[in-house]
């Protein structure tokens, strides 16, 4: 069964942790997978693994830093001359810069909202247009267990975060009679770099709040995406779907 031969999907923050899950689950089902990143070697890594285990699609190292809206413009418009088509895309690429909010510096705010807020409204803009004249599309906004609940020393994260869900409720809202669907999956603590670099107190302070005891696994966030990118989701939009081992109920 290939769910999505023939799709084309674009997805940020490929070069690790989750994007990268996700690029990998996409080109499992038969998608074109425009993979973008700024470490064009970790891409290309990516995109000989996806041929080394001969998924039945394919991976497309693409350079792309998010926070450049002409280069974000250059890239849709590329893969839309490369394939004829965009049928999914996928706003994942993300940063933190952790920090109390008295204390939080306006380029801490900036940065983080221009990285995961802003480039997902320029990206969503950009290939709805092509998205819109097929109609057909599925957008996908990773966003956060914070954008729900707020977090301590994330003001910058969880506005960020709050904001791709306003971003996916009114996308789905517009584009709908078009049968575009527009969903976000907020995910919990998941093992990945980001994660990482926390202290080992916060981590077993984090697990005691999680249902599931553990942190997800990036092939985990994976699979909600892969369900809401495929043909099972059609009459799902607007959702915010946690995936986060409870912690959120
Ligand atoms: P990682 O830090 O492991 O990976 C982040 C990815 O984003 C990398 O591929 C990085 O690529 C990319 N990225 C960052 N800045 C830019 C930029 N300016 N342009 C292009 N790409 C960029 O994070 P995760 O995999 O953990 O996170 C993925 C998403 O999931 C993020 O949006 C994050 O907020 C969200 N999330 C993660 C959680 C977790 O617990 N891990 C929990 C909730 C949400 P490169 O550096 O090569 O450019």
């Amino acid at each position: 069964m290939m769910q999505l031969k023939e799709q084309v999907a674009i997805v940020t923050g490929a070069s690790r942790g989750i994007g990268r899950a996700i690029a990998l689950a996409l080109a499992g089902e038969g998608a074109t997978v425009v993979a973008c990143a700024r470490d064009v070697a970790k891409l290309n890594e990516l995109a000989e693994e996806a041929r080394r285990v001969e998924l039945p699609g394919k991976i497309i190292a693409t350079p792309l830093d998010v926070t450049q809206r002409t280069a974000i413009d250059g890239v849709v418009e590329q893969a839309a001359e490369n394939h004829q088509r965009i049928d999914i895309l996928i706003n994942n690429a993300g940063i933190t810069r952790d920090g109390l909010m008295m204390s939080m510096k306006d380029e801490e705010f900036e940065q983080v909202i221009t990285a995961n807020l802003t480039s997902s409204f320029w990206l969503t803009r950009a290939v709805s247009r092509h998205m819109v004249r097929a109609r057909y599309g599925r957008i996908i906004n990773i966003a956060s267990v914070a954008g729900v609940m707020g977090n301590p020393g994330q003001a910058n994260y969880s506005a960020s975060k709050a904001g791709m869900i306003g971003l996916t409720k009114s996308v789905a809202k517009e584009l709908g009679k078009r049968k575009i669907t527009c969903n976000a999956v907020a995910p919990g603590f998941i093992s990945t770099d980001m994660t990482e670099i926390l202290s080992a107190e916060l981590k077993e302070n984090a697990k005691k709040i999680i249902p599931l005891a553990r942190f997800g696994e990036a092939e985990e966030v994976a699979q909600v995406v892969l369900f809401l990118a495929g043909p099972g989701s059609s009459y799902i939009t607007g959702q915010v779907i946690l995936v986060d081992g409870g912690m959120h109920m």
